[in-house]
């Protein structure tokens, strides 16, 4: 493995990897690309997605723990590795593919304003775990309740708000199964379509049979004090009484930066990976909720991006399967 090094000529750095994203996918597989005394350099913009929750929860050992508090213990264990480097507050603006086929094989070009910045980083293989971008439904004051009281992750929050009466706001086709999940916490479950018809009348007998109700009149607006929602107030001046609930986000990976490389995404967008986080482009790959099939959880990342480490090292080395 080569040592982190300043090339005058190209003012830049050259590393085996760069990780671009600093959550539990991409530190996860920091610490394991350390380990296996690669060279490492962590991009990251420090946005994560789960930044509008207090805690974080089914992460064993950590369960309850606050999002903040889980990176900062990630960060402080990667610090006992010199061959690891977090370039904080930066962005990666382009992976750009070099001719080489066997040394360093991607530009990776940077912005930031952090001194001393090298303008982009020379490496032999990228993993992506920038995760995802999510555009919540157009309600004025959701974002007042979003990660106190109204949630996306039914895995991740649903067990809190149990017995209580939830909304389920959301507009896209699989909103009566997302029903049918967290109908499993609650029997006191509305599903709010917002004007939208994406839940027909079959689904919609389906539903009430299992006591889930359906409402289809468009919603004007929360009601709810300090992060606590009581109710949906429709546009026709109705208020429905709750107590927690989920919406339905729709969801886009943020992979611009990834434009000048050929590689597989699926239908929304997400990278397309194999088992071990191989995505179709050699040399670049993928863990985390950036990685299809899609939004996980933490511990889910975390393990995602350990397994992309090992498979990357044995990849970098030219073994196929050495477990
Ligand atoms: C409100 C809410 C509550 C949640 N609660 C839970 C929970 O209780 N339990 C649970 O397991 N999961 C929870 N999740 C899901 C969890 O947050 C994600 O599954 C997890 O964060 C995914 O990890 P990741 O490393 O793939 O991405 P992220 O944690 O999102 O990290 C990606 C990082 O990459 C950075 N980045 C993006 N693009 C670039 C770029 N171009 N250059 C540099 N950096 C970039 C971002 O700024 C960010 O820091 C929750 C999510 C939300 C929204």
């Amino acid at each position: 493995m080569t040592e982190s090094a300043y090339n005058p000529d190209t003012a830049s750095v050259e590393v085996d990897v760069v990780i671009i994203g600093g959550g539990p996918a991409g530190l996860s597989a920091a610490l394991n690309l350390a380990r296996a005394r690669a060279s490492v350099i962590v991009v990251d913009a420090g946005r994560p997605r789960n930044a509008a929750t207090l805690r974080s929860h089914g992460f064993l050992t950590r369960d309850g723990v606050s999002p903040l508090e889980l990176r900062k213990l990630a960060r402080a264990e990667l610090a006992a590795y010199p061959a690891v480097r977090v370039l904080d507050r930066t962005l990666a603006t382009a992976v750009l593919p070099t001719d080489s086929e066997i040394g360093m094989r991607f530009i990776v070009a940077l912005q930031g304003r952090s001194a001393g910045l090298p303008p982009a980083v020379a490496a032999r293989s990228v993993l992506v775990a920038t995760g995802i971008r999510e555009t919540l439904p157009a309600i004025p004051s959701l974002r007042a309740y979003y990660g106190m009281t109204m949630f996306s992750c039914a895995a991740c929050d649903a067990f809190e708000l149990q017995d209580r009466p939830l909304a389920l706001i959301g507009d896209t086709l699989d909103l009566a199964d997302r029903a049918r999940l967290i109908a499993r916490w609650t029997d006191r479950l509305t599903v709010f379509t917002n004007g939208s018809d994406v839940i027909d009348t079959i689904e919609e007998a389906e539903l009430a049979a299992s006591g889930i109700a359906v409402e289809r009149r468009p919603i004007d607006d929360l009601e709810g004090e300090r992060g606590t929602v009581s109710a949906v107030r429709l546009t026709d001046g109705t208020r429905i009484g709750i107590e927690g609930g989920f919406v339905r986000p729709h969801w886009d990976p943020a992979l611009d930066f990834l434009a000048p490389i050929d590689v597989d995404r699926d239908e929304d967008g997400h990278l397309v990976v194999d088992g071990s986080g191989r995505t179709t482009h050699a040399g670049i790959y993928a863990a985390g909720d950036a990685a299809a099939p899609g939004p996980q959880q933490l511990i889910v990342a975390a393990g995602q991006g350990a397994r992309a480490a090992a498979v990357l090292v044995q990849d970098l080395i030219g073994v196929r399967t050495a477990h």
